[in-house]
């Protein structure tokens, strides 16, 4: 099948796109490397006027230190990050979260903001952003805006992101020197979305511990206690079970394994260990 016609724009701008998506009021969209839009239109899941194109977009494409975080351009693509093309500020965290996404076709065309913009709860980016405790960064009517990702990703599918918002790009803290991480994926094989994963950040520079989970069927679990899963006095299974009282607890199985072997990756590289 192919989409139903729409209106084409190429961006050469960030106001192009805004003003491309507030020209249709809610009837456009924008699309970055269309590995996720492309087959939705195709299959006429989704029927858009009109389509503006931000792959082209210079504002996008910029990784840049801005004091204590990075920012990366919403149109970056998982290839740039995994071919280390752009700055890593987590010294290979993020590069090596990359290359586990899909097939290198996939990551060829796909960008971190398109990831993010569709938030499926199986999605790499999702998990580890939200993990490092990053920010989108999003221009809206009312100018730019920074959203922590555990607000930014609000179910599956779904984010705080309106019809004529455009996600500009994710603000990456910096980690401490002494920081460690952990990231587990479960897949069935190699270039599919993960069944169960989880991602682990220990920095103590910062005052900074987070564990979150997620392939979960919604947005990233953020577990409250991280300080006592990193010390071992939460168990994995305790805290994932009360956390998510309502899921009968063998669905739990896989995404508890991930858990435990997330927190003893990071766990493993802490400075001392
Ligand atoms: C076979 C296959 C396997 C995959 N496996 C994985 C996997 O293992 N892990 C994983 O994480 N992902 C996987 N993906 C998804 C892939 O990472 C996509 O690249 C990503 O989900 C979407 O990025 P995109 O740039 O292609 O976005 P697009 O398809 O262009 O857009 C997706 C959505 O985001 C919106 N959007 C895009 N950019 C912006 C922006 N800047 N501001 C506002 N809205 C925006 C679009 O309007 C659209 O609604 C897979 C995809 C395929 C086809």
């Amino acid at each position: 099948m192919k989409p139903a016609a729409f209106d084409y724009c190429a961006a050469a701008s960030v106001a192009d796109a805004v003003d491309f998506l507030a020209m249709h009021a809610g009837a456009a969209k924008c699309v970055a490397g269309g590995q996720s839009l492309g087959p939705m239109l195709n299959m006429r899941l989704v029927r858009v006027a009109g389509l503006v194109d931000i792959s082209r977009v210079d504002a996008l494409r910029r990784v840049e230190a801005r004091g204590d975080v990075t920012r990366i351009g919403a149109a970056i693509t998982h290839a740039e990050i995994e071919d280390g093309e752009v700055d890593d500020p987590t010294g290979g965290w993020l590069k090596a979260a990359a290359a586990n996404i899909a097939h290198r076709a996939v990551r060829n065309r796909g960008t971190i903001g398109g990831s993010l913009a569709h938030a499926d709860p199986a999605a790499d980016w999702c998990l580890v952003m939200t993990g490092l405790g990053a920010h989108a960064v999003v221009a809206r009517a009312g100018g730019e805006e920074r959203i922590a990702l555990d607000e930014f990703i609000t179910g599956p599918f779904t984010t705080v992101l309106g019809d004529q918002d455009l996600l500009l790009g994710v603000d990456v803290p910096k980690p401490g020197r002494r920081a460690a991480w952990g990231y587990w994926k479960f897949a069935r094989q190699v270039g599919e979305f993960a069944k169960a994963s989880a991602a682990v950040l220990i920095d103590p520079d910062n005052d900074h511990f987070r564990c979150v989970v997620g392939a979960l069927g919604r947005q990233p679990l953020v577990l409250a206690d991280a300080r006592a899963l990193i010390d071992g006095r939460l168990d994995p299974r305790d805290a994932l079970e009360s956390a998510l009282a309502n899921r009968p607890a063998p669905e739990l199985t896989l995404h508890v394994a991930a858990l435990d072997r997330a927190l003893a990756q990071a766990r493993s590289t802490e400075a001392g260990a």
